[in-house]
């Protein structure tokens, strides 16, 4: 199954077109995107014997973030060796690090993005995973019961201001307006041959900068959850960012940086792309 918003509306999509969750469930599932994660199960039992109509036509181009109000968006960074290599970085134990983007740099799949002046923004495609129980304590065994659906991110990231000061500030450079990007739509786990061996990969102008496959992540989605829900509890509609392979700008010789008039493509495996142009400010 796959969710999204259209213009402020929840549907699903099936074949390319859009059925609008609310008319054709009578009701008994409202418009609003983010608030059917707190009826999950029951949303999904009624999906899967709905006797739904065809639905319309649509431009990705009006679709929002699928999960437009999370009420923590949690991200890691480090999650791949050969990013941490890239970076600079030990391969992080127990934990990768942690950090926020916080939720007013959501936008839906496809988005132009002002570039902040005198910044080096950079880019990170990532696998999102989308909580749909709430998770404390979870067994990594039952982890993959807790995602409601995975999408694909951005995680645009400003270097000068992440990496000024005495300590990384991640959380604020990587929060620009924009600077978040998600869709095109959540997909359910049980869509994907093996959810836990995705391949990810972004361009820039066509020129293929980064490609990598989620089975090498450090800590792989039932770990993070495992190892997150022991620290805070995890909420239906939270959003988990679970980090970047390499070919980041940060890491290259010489370091490259978006521009304005660069065209971002992202791809997850089995789920869609973003699109993303810049402008500068
Ligand atoms: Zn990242």
């Amino acid at each position: 199954m796959r969710v999204a918003n259209l213009a402020g509306r929840l549907v699903l999509v099936r074949d390319g077109r859009a059925v609008d969750v609310e008319q054709a469930s009578g009701g008994r599932f409202g418009a609003d995107p983010q608030a059917v994660y707190a009826e999950w199960d029951a949303f999904t039992a009624w999906a899967a014997d709905a006797d739904l109509p065809p639905g319309e036509e649509f431009d990705q181009a009006r679709l929002g973030a699928p999960v437009p109000a999370p009420r923590q968006l949690v991200a890691v960074g480090l999650n791949y060796r050969d990013h941490a290599a890239e970076s600079g970085f030990a391969v992080p134990e127990g934990l990768p690090p942690v950090f926020t983007k916080f939720v007013s740099a959501l936008s839906g799949p496809v988005t132009e993005v002002v570039l902040p002046e005198g910044g080096h923004t950079d880019w990170e495609v990532e696998l999102v995973a989308v909580i749909g129980r709430t998770a404390r304590n979870v067994a990594e065994a039952d982890a993959w019961d807790h995602v409601a659906g995975l999408t694909v991110g951005q995680d645009l990231s400003e270097r000068v201001a992440q990496l000024a000061g005495p300590a990384p500030q991640f959380s604020l450079g990587k929060s620009l307006p924009g600077f978040a990007p998600t869709g095109p739509w959540v997909v359910t786990p049980d869509e994907f041959a093996d959810r836990d061996d995705l391949e990810l990969g972004a361009a820039i102008n066509g020129e293929e900068v980064q490609k990598g496959r989620t089975r090498d992540l450090v800590f792989p989605v039932p770990t993070l959850i495992a190892r997150l829900s022991k620290v805070i509890t995890l909420l239906p509609g939270d959003l988990l960012f679970t980090g970047t392979p390499a070919g980041v700008g940060l890491g290259r010789d010489p370091q490259r940086w978006l521009a304005p008039g660069d065209e971002l493509v992202s791809h997850v495996e089995g789920i869609g792309e973003l699109r993303q142009s810049f402008v500068s400010a």
